[in-house]
């Protein structure tokens, strides 16, 4: 049995033509899905004798709903989703005024052993499939009964670890027989893996590539961020400048400030310093305090003082607004806490 939401339209084209049905049946199967019809027998224009072949081979893999939390603060909702093979990933929908934003998750973990993320601790488990990359969105839609408008690649996963799958996922999320969801409005978030940065800049997409910088110098970075004994900054760099050539996007830096690691004024000002000139923009993130680990966040005076300093060199810069934090909206601290309480 196959998932049919791994299936481009192209594919389940093909499919019905080897398999006597007509191409066109293809969109319909789809209009149904993505408008939230999950049962062959509700599809009302599918004829009997097709969806006794659509129950024989595949079947729609929406993943069981295990638990929605609600921020009392700000509504966002942070769901734990469960596959057939009773692998669970979390995804976040964050309520703005312009729309609402889904933070999906790439793999079952990830192996990438960022110091300051909750969902490296046991390793990567598996790659998501592109069919369970799009189901949370999916989902998502459901969930807040409206349109989803934003996507971003940044819970769980590193996304160009599992790069055919994302790449497949962008086609399908994009298209207009899927969830018609613009490549302006999606942003991939990776943590530096040169040669993927590369290979995604050829695909010359208008998606917003992020970059996990999260300290300005290569010994800084590794402390935190064992991909750094790979990829120096400026290799990083160098893929982030191509990657605006080949396509005009503004770049995102993403930086966790974390206290007394790499939140002083000199960081800042060498920070500003490598940035200089880029077409790009940073997103400051006080870190998250999670209990496995003694990361620090900083005052909010030394939060300020540091966009000041990016600011007065002329890097754009925003703080990022704590979405969810009364209910472990950071990525992969729901996800950890619910599995060791089940135990
Ligand atoms: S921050 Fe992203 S890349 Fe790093 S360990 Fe967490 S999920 Fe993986």
């Amino acid at each position: 049995m196959k998932n049919l939401l791994d299936f481009t339209l192209e594919e389940l084209q093909s499919w019905m033509k080897e398999n006597g049905e007509s191409a066109f049946r293809a969109k319909q199967i789809f209009s149904w899905i993505y408008n939230e019809v999950w049962n062959y027998d509700d599809m009302k224009n599918i004829p009997n004798s097709l969806k006794h072949k659509l129950k024989d081979n595949f079947y729609i893999g929406i993943p069981k709903i295990e638990e929605v939390y609600e921020s009392s603060l700000d509504g966002t909702k942070k769901m734990l989703l469960r596959f057939n093979d009773g692998n669970i990933i979390e995804s976040v929908i964050m309520q703005y005024k312009h729309g609402n934003s889904i933070c999906i998750s790439t793999q079952v973990g990830c192996r990438m052993g960022c110091k300051f993320c909750a969902s490296t601790l046991g390793g990567r488990v598996r790659d998501l499939t592109c069919g369970e990359i799009l189901s949370q969105v999916i989902i998502g839609k459901k969930i807040c009964g409206d349109r989803i408008s934003n996507i971003v690649l940044m819970g769980s996963g590193e996304p160009l670890d599992n790069f055919d799958n994302v790449m497949k996922f962008l086609k399908i999320v994009n298209a207009d027989y899927g969830l018609n969801i613009g490549q302006r409005h999606i942003t991939l978030s990776t943590c530096g893996i040169v040669p993927k940065i590369i290979e995604l800049a050829d695909k010359e997409m208008s998606i917003t590539l992020a970059i996990s910088l999260h300290a300005f110098s290569d010994e800084k970075r590794k402390e935190i961020m064992p991909i750094a004994n790979k990829y120096s900054i400026t290799e990083i760099l160098d893929a982030c400048r191509y990657y605006i050539d080949k396509t005009g996007r503004r770049i995102t830096f993403e930086y966790s400030l974390v206290s007394g690691v790499n939140d002083g004024k000199e960081d800042a000002r060498s920070l500003a310093k490598i940035l200089k000139g880029m077409l790009c923009h940073v997103n400051l993130i006080p870190v998250n305090e999670i209990k496995e680990n003694t990361l620090k966040r900083p005052s909010k005076k030394v939060i300020e003082e540091f966009e000041e300093i990016l600011k007065s060199n002329g890097i754009e810069v925003t703080v990022r607004r704590e979405m969810g934090a009364d209910i472990n909206a950071a990525c992969g601290q729901l996800r950890k806490s619910y599995i060791e309480s089940a135990k």
